[in-house]
């Protein structure tokens, strides 16, 4: 492996060079300013295989952000691979509209049965928002069909991400991303986020818990009989800066629900998939929601495949001789057989190699990679949730902190890893196939990478 990262090339005109320039010209990349890659290289990859991922000179990085958090099982996995090759000599897509087919059928009853049977309807999509839509609308026309018609507002959690089209980005609270669109959002009740950081007097991450259940309490208090569901990530608001609260927070957020008879919406689109210990970061608080969305990690990173699960209560409410009383939204590729295929083996790899159990140890070589950041004087709230690893600069030790992402960012490609710090918290969630060794190396790559950039700015 050559050891620096040239992402623009060097002496000699590469094919980098004008893959580079020709994505500036046609491609608008997303989560981007445009103008920044003036001065900021745009990275051209060729290439991938399990963690690392290639530019035409062979130079490899690591990614220990699973592609943005898609990746479970590395790139260009030979068994998610072969399941899809296979699938596409059958067929490469059907409309779900009047027609199924035996990949969308086995992944909805191998995820209905991780759920024992508690969440045994799903309904696809193919992006993390647009499941977080189909559980928001399923969830209002539930309370239309039940006669309650002013059960129709969200709740959601301060810090909380749901995903950035419309009614998604109503339930989201990253500032950054409403700005512009505040006047297109519908009116949501937003809650105290239930975030360990923000202890006070000593109060540790269950006292936490019940301080911001009160919070909601109160609200359901005097508004249930307005609102529908309440919305949260589970353990982790991962676009929040990896904030992560305790699973006591669940328990208690699902007992007012059912109090209040409000439905709660458990977004695991990035916590779900093994990411927190369970394949289910619910399962940590022993409790089901009445939705559930999935999506990047469900193909392995694969592909866009999204869903939403739901109980058998919330389908029957729908089930009916009248056409408009169905759930009438669809997308073009919903449930789309190359994904599923790809789920499926995905589904395949975490039994038939024990990914769960492996995960335990792989969660301990991260914490003994990252042993540094608890000693290390400009770090706190060094956390860690399963495959999730997370700390947060402090203030005092970054001069230009609206510049930090982008130079750890840069210190990292010379490091050869790829992160992408929010703010200033850093995290990786690594894909689950690192060695032990690997996984050291990433944390000494990151500290040396930190060390530059705040040398930096
Ligand atoms: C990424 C994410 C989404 C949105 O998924 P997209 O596929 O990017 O639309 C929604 N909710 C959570 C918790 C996410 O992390």
């Amino acid at each position: 492996m050559k050891s620096k990262f040239n992402p623009v090339g060097n002496a000699k005109a590469s094919n980098t060079e004008d893959l580079v320039r020709r994505s500036l010209a046609a491609v608008w990349h997303p989560c981007t300013q445009m103008k920044h890659h003036e001065a900021f290289p745009l990275i051209a990859i060729t290439h991938g295989k399990g963690p690392w991922l290639f530019d035409e000179h062979g130079v490899a990085l690591l990614d220990c952000i699973s592609s943005w958090w898609t990746n479970l099982f590395g790139h260009s996995n030979p068994r998610i691979n072969l399941a899809i090759g296979q699938q596409l000599q059958k067929i490469e897509h059907v409309m779900l509209a009047g027609f199924t087919h035996p990949p969308v059928v086995e992944l909805s009853e191998k995820l209905s049965a991780l759920t024992q049977g508690n969440l045994g309807h799903a309904f696809y999509a193919s992006d993390g928002a647009s499941a977080v839509e189909i559980a928001l609308k399923m969830s209002h026309h539930y309370w239309q069909l039940s006669g309650q018609h002013e059960k129709k507002k969200f709740v959601c959690l301060q810090n909380g991400y749901h995903g950035e089209t419309l009614g998604a980005l109503a339930v989201t609270d990253v500032a950054i991303f409403r700005q512009a669109y505040g006047a297109l959002l519908q009116d949501v009740f937003m809650v105290k986020s239930p975030d360990a950081r923000n202890s006070q007097n000593g109060e540790n991450p269950e006292d936490l818990a019940h301080r911001a259940a009160q919070d909601l309490e109160n609200l359901l208090e005097r508004e249930h009989n307005n609102i529908a569901a309440l919305i949260v990530e589970p353990l982790v608001q991962c676009a929040g800066q990896m904030a992560m609260h305790s699973p006591e927070y669940l328990r208690l957020a699902r007992r007012l629900c059912d109090r209040y008879q409000i439905h709660l919406i458990a977004d695991e689109i990035a916590v779900g998939c093994g990411r927190t210990g369970h394949f289910f970061a619910c399962q940590h608080a022993g409790i089901w929601p009445d939705f559930l969305t999935l999506s990047k990690g469900i193909t392995g990173g694969y592909l866009p495949l999204s869903l939403s699960l739901t109980t058998d209560k919330i389908f029957q409410a729908f089930y009916s001789n009248e056409f408009a009383q169905g759930f009438l939204h669809s997308h073009s590729y919903t449930g789309n057989p190359l994904a599923c295929a790809a789920a499926l083996a995905s589904l395949e790899i975490f039994e038939g190699e024990k990914v769960l159990e492996k995960n335990i140890e792989r969660a301990a070589d991260l914490s003994n990679a990252f042993a540094w950041t608890k000693s290390d004087s400009r770090i706190e709230h060094s956390r860690q949730t399963g495959m999730i690893l997370a700390f947060d600069i402090k203030k005092e030790f970054l001069k230009n902190p609206s510049e930090f992402p982008r130079a750890l960012f840069k210190s990292g490609i010379e490091e050869n890893i790829l992160i992408r710090p929010i703010g200033s918290t850093v995290y990786v969630m690594p894909p689950y196939i690192l060695h032990s060794q690997e996984t050291m190396d990433m944390g000494s790559s990151i500290q040396k990478a930190l060390n530059k950039a705040i040398a930096s700015l």
